[in-house]
């Protein structure tokens, strides 16, 4: 029996191939003396401007290729790297201490991360892995040994690593990552933001993985295993499921700007999930009917300070400028849980998932939360704006978002600022306690978006970025159906929309009880729009609706896998 590993589903797809076991290990560093000290503060100095213009180039290639939520990676690298705690410190260290230049950056990565790491908490460790990939780049920029990255790949190759730095990523060549295994990560980490961006397989968070560059191994994005050496009937079935998605994902294509219509004539609406103005083009040319789920944090992360009111009506102006009349559904800024940005201050909070997050912080702070909403208001002149709240538990914060967003009117309209007058105003439903009072929440909002990533981990008291449990996490649990299930009906009974904007509606194993429920608007990542649509053309809703009122007495997640004719 081929071993296995399982770990997070971080990108979907099917890959086959030899292991490429990376390790950006740098070589032993010795606190050298130096006896010319000028001369080798002259030194550091050039290696910060060649890693700072390496940095600039790296950015640029984000640019074209992985869109700007990596190129802002980049950027923020430059700004720690200009940081005189980071380099001022090191030239100090070189002068006070007479030490080769390697052995001062060293010094001063080590701590700084170390610092941020003993915070114990996930942004902040992300902010150490940053500072140990320029450290790393600085010190083989000293030390002449090129970068840690893949410049040299020929072959393709699957890219197994403890964790994978946006530096190294960008380095790949185009075609030459068939897929990434990561020990660590979480679906919000960098390798998984940039694989999904390149649309590259990956399973990210299998632990220690014991693999031999050269192992052939095999990688289920959708599942998140990964098998070492697979034998000869694991290998045919996979390479079957590839070539079986290959052909369909070419005919969904075919037909991705069509509508989305059963059998029998029911159309339902399918949007796209986007996070920054790039997602917007390529959902765009997906065959996006708009968009279901602006997530506006990707605005604030990887700077440091949150983006002021021009900066991101710059950035909305451009997503409607996309979209034109079809809908557009922005979140406001969602953080907390495992999305902190910087600039934003949180608190020390035992259980983040459960604390401040989505829009009780941004109740919170009435200032951020103010020049967001104007910003909105602002940028959505002419456009089919539909506002949206994350993480509303109750009622009260339902009010109190109104109360805010009639405050950004007044202030614009004494201003005399243009703004939009007519646009909708709903909230997700991600808390167990919105979906369950679904029916008194209805009358308050034009229209719910039931977020299953946070009502899954909700109501299942399953943390989504906790490899361990990762498997449990499941939207097709017939908990979550029931819970979907009625929220549908209550918003229908008072003659709302509902959408769908968690991983569950890219799916197309779950379409037939979606579409079985009633659901009016799928939104998922763009690579999606394709084959869902193309699922739902071969279903028809009057059979699937019998098959989702089988799918709710269901006693289990894998019972409703069956139902639903999963292999
Ligand atoms: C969700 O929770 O399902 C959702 C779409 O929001 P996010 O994944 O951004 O928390
Ligand atoms: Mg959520």
């Amino acid at each position: 029996m081929a071993e296995r590993l399982h770990g997070i589903a971080a990108s979907p797809g099917i890959a086959i191939g030899p292991a490429l076991v990376h390790s950006a290990v740098l070589p032993e560093i010795h606190n050298r003396r130096v006896d010319d000290v000028e001369a080798e503060v002259a030194r550091l100095e050039m290696a910060i401007e060649a890693t700072s213009k390496r940095l600039q180039e790296l950015e640029a290639r984000a640019h074209q290729g992985a869109g700007s939520e990596v190129a802002m990676i980049f950027e923020a690298h430059q700004m720690f790297l200009e940081d005189p705690s980071f380099s001022g410190e090191a030239l100090e260290i070189v002068e006070r201490d007479r030490i080769c230049s390697e052995a001062a950056v060293t010094q001063v990565t080590d701590r700084l991360a170390t610092e941020f790491e003993d915070l114990g908490d996930e942004y902040f460790a992300a902010r150490a892995a940053d500072l140990r990939d320029i450290g790393s780049q600085l010190v083989r920029q000293l030390l002449g040994i090129g970068d840690a990255g893949f410049m040299h790949l020929t072959e393709p190759v699957v890219i197994v690593a403890n964790d994978l730095t946006p530096s190294e990523t960008v380095t790949i060549p185009p075609g030459m990552a068939l897929a990434f295994v990561t020990e660590i990560g979480s679906p919000t980490s960098h390798t998984a933001i940039l694989a999904r961006s390149l649309g590259i397989p990956a399973v990210v968070g299998v632990g220690s993985a014991d693999l031999t560059t050269g192992d052939i191994v095999a990688v289920d994005g959708h599942g998140g295993t990964v098998w070492i050496d697979p034998d000869e009937a694991t290998l045919h079935s996979l390479h079957a499921r590839r070539t079986a998605e290959a052909q369909a994902r070419a005919q969904a294509e075919a037909h991705a700007h069509e509508p989305a219509r059963s059998t029998d004539g029911v159309q339902i609406e399918v949007v796209a999930n986007i996070g920054t103005t790039a997602d917007a083009e390529r959902a765009d040319q997906a065959g996006a009917e708009g968009v279901g789920l602006f997530r506006t944090e990707f605005l604030f992360i990887d700077r440091g300070s949150p983006p002021t009111e021009s900066e991101q009506y710059e950035t909305y102006r451009r997503v409607f400028e996309v979209f034109g009349e079809r809908p557009v559904v922005v979140r406001t800024l969602d953080v907390g849980g495992d999305k902190n940005v910087p600039g934003i201050e949180l608190g020390d909070e035992m259980n983040p998932f459960l604390g401040k997050r989505g829009i009780r912080l941004t109740l919170d702070e009435p200032e951020l939360f103010r020049t967001q909403l104007k910003a909105l208001l602002r940028a959505a002149v002419g456009a089919n704006l539909k506002l949206m709240f994350p993480m509303v538990a109750s009622l009260s914060e339902i009010e109190a978002t109104r109360a805010a967003v009639d405050a950004a009117k007044r202030e614009l309209d004494e201003g005399g600022v243009e703004r939009a007058h007519s646009f909708e105003i709903g909230i997700m439903i991600e808390v167990p306690s919105a979906a369950v009072t679904a029916d008194l929440l209805a009358p308050h909002v034009d229209f719910f978006s039931i977020g299953t990533n946070d009502l899954t981990q909700y109501t299942l008291a399953v943390d989504r970025t906790n490899p361990s449990v990762a498997l449990m996490a499941d939207a097709l649990h017939p908990a979550v159906l029931r819970l979907i299930a009625s929220v549908i009906e209550a918003a229908h009974a008072h003659g709302k929309w509902v959408g769908l904007c968690g991983e569950l509606a890219g799916d197309p194993l779950a379409a037939p009880v979606l579409l079985g429920l009633g659901l009016d608007e799928w939104s998922m990542n763009p690579p999606a729009i394709p084959l869902v649509k193309e699922r739902v053309r071969t279903l028809s809703a009057d059979d699937c609706k019998v098959l989702a009122q089988r799918c709710l007495a269901a006693t289990s997640p894998e019972v409703v896998r069956a139902i639903l004719g999963e292999d």
